[in-house]
């Protein structure tokens, strides 16, 4: 019985020895698969549409075989400024500025910002699975960009710790002081700044920790040096020296694949390949998705791991942090803060329409000047509505090669109104509406809708003549019965046009007016109602044309104000107070009968 007991004791204890490593990667992924080691290569400045177009034609051939086997999805760049160091530490975090407060480039700065403590990747990796993880971080920096230093402060500082390979400048011997590498280095042909020598240092961490579980974090700078020395594409089509860079990155990243064959680890690998932000021609910056340019904020993430993508066909920058963890079988959506609140970022694949919803802002009863003059400004109001909100609600124009942008003043609810101007004559001015709702999304809706420029041209100023504007014809209620309501039309004529007709009146101490409505052929009418019975009411016309000088004309051209008074409902010809006094009288005579009756 005992020896039973024991090797039924060995036997569930095998059993569950086997089965705490699965355990321990599937984690709270349900059936998402998870792996033992993990790579993430960033490309500095990698433009999507180069990226695409070069593997497709196979001079990426590395690239290719990846997202071959796995998937491609583009990535936005939605809460930082799309540039080196807010990108790199929203890829290591999955949160924005407001949680890591790097919001800009530090390389130039005196000032040297971290990530804080415990939000990076591999910080988190180490504090679930310390040693039973490796992590790597292996960058190519020079001295003069100290992102990462051991003598300041860096975005990744405070990881140091959790690293177990910190590769950077500071393990080069080279010297800052000797001409040639400073030269070199600034003109980036270093060899040390090159892929191809960040990848052998990659290599040979592999090579030493094939036996364990790692997280190596890898970073190329090429296509981002090259882009700004000599631009990304000249005449629409790819800079030789852009085509290089990447084309020396693809040849790092399969140094890295071809060691993770040689190692024998390969299939127990993910790779994720991305970059830290877009380019275009000599540059990259702001704004973030999805005011600026889509080459900048819209990016890519190429994966070996064919989950590692979604039904919406995108994500958020953000997501890379989450999307490892989740890789290597953590949840990140317990994490404090939460992402949810922030960057509300999640595992690649669990991103759906649910949690990211897609509908566009509606636009709708759009009405806008229907000509400007110089020295006028052109007036637009609209209604904007969102589920979600609205986050921005703008004029983009332009009347020459820049577009600008005016955002739209919200009146109520969902009533939005701006205006351009004034503009000289013979400006022309293009015009479309962009409204950004508040969803994690960004969704986009234009007006017109396919974001066509609606265009105006400025006409001359107007003269500035002194005829006011001429009154006839007019015509208004004889008598107004308590309830009813007082009518007047006018025709108004003036050779610069009428600008606008009010009727002022006032039935005590304060005066109120309300414009006349053109009903054609010169003729302005308008209705004004209730008034309490027997009220006199006063009222008189002012109309303005449209010159220059806003001539006045009144109606009577005195300006003193005519007078109605409402009259009771059911008078029929024979006055109230008549009727009192009627009513009165027989009182009197029917209580002098009675005391004359009882007196005799
Ligand atoms: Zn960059």
């Amino acid at each position: 019985m005992k020896r039973i007991t024991l090797l039924l004791t060995l036997f569930i204890l095998t059993i569950s020895m086997v089965r705490i490593p699965e355990q321990a990667n599937s984690g709270s992924n349900g059936e998402k698969r998870t792996f033992n080691h993990i790579i993430l290569v960033t490309y500095d400045g990698a433009r999507k549409y180069w990226v695409d177009a070069l593997m497709e034609d196979g001079t990426l051939a590395n690239l290719a075989s990846l997202k071959k086997e796995g998937a491609e999805i583009t990535l936005r760049i939605t809460d930082h400024n799309p540039s080196t160091d807010p990108g790199m530490a929203c890829i290591e975090s999955g949160y924005g500025p407001d949680v890591t407060g790097i919001d800009m480039n530090y390389f130039a700065s005196n000032v040297k910002p971290s990530i804080p403590e415990g939000l990076t990747t591999t910080e988190r990796i180490k504090a679930v699975y310390s040693d039973k993880w490796k992590t790597a971080l292996i960058m190519p920096w020079t001295q003069w960009f100290v992102n990462v230093t051991n003598t300041a402060d860096s975005i990744f500082w405070n990881q140091r710790a959790e690293t177990d390979c910190w590769f950077s400048s500071e393990n080069v011997t080279w010297s800052q002081n000797d001409p040639n590498i400073w030269k070199n280095a600034l003109s980036f042909s270093s060899a040390l700044l090159r892929a191809n020598f960040t990848a052998h240092k990659a290599a040979e961490f592999i090579r030493s920790n094939k036996g364990s579980n790692f997280y190596l974090r890898v970073h190329f700078v090429e296509p981002d040096s090259v882009g700004h020395g000599y631009a990304e594409s000249v005449d629409g089509r790819i800079s030789p020296k852009y085509k290089q860079a990447l084309t020396e990155c693809d040849e790092a990243l399969g140094i890295i694949i071809a060691t993770l064959k040689e190692t024998g680890i390969y299939s127990r690998t993910v790779i994720l390949v991305s970059t830290d932000h877009g380019f275009k021609g000599i540059t990259h910056g702001p704004p973030p998705y999805p005011f600026g340019d889509p080459d900048i904020t819209e990016t890519w993430l190429v994966s070996s791991d064919l989950e590692v993508t979604n039904e919406l066909g995108w994500g958020l920058q953000n997501d890379i942090s989450p999307t490892c963890l989740a890789l290597a079988g953590i949840d990140p959506l317990e994490f404090q803060p939460f992402y949810n609140v922030t960057s509300r970022a999640l595992p690649l694949w669990k991103a759906n329409l649910n949690n990211r919803e897609m509908t566009s802002p509606s636009i709708s009863d759009v009405s806008y000047s229907a000509s400007v003059h110089e020295g006028e400004s052109f007036n637009i109001t609209v209604k904007i509505q969102d589920q979600s909100g609205i986050s921005a609600a703008q004029i983009r124009y332009s009347y020459g090669t820049i577009w600008r942008t005016r955002s739209l003043n919200q009146e109520d609810k969902i009533l939005y109104r701006g205006s351009l101007g004034p503009f000289v004559e013979g400006t022309e001015v293009r015009w479309y509406l962009q409204v950004v709702d508040n969803s994690t999304s960004l969704n986009v809706a234009y007006y017109p809708e396919n974001k066509t420029a609606l265009t105006f041209t400025v006409t001359e100023r107007l003269a500035a003549e002194t005829n006011p504007p001429t009154i006839t014809d007019v015509m208004y209620s004889g008598q107004v019965l308590g309830g009813g309501a007082f009518n007047v039309s006018a025709r108004l004529q003036d050779e610069s046009g009428i600008a606008s007709v009010e009727i002022y009146y006032s039935s005590d101490s304060e005066w109120k007016h309300k414009e006349l409505a053109h009903k054609g052929d010169n003729i302005y009418e308008v209705s004004i109602r209730p008034f309490d019975w027997r009220t006199d009411v006063r009222w008189y016309l002012n109309a303005t044309d449209n010159s220059a000088n806003h001539n006045m004309a009144f109606y009577p051209p005195d300006k003193q104000p005519l007078v109605f008074t409402m009259k009771d409902k059911v008078d029929q010809g024979v006055p109230f107070e008549f009727l009192v006094a009627g009513v009165v009288l027989a009182f009197i005579v029917v209580f002098a009968i009675i005391y004359r009756f009882k007196g005799g």
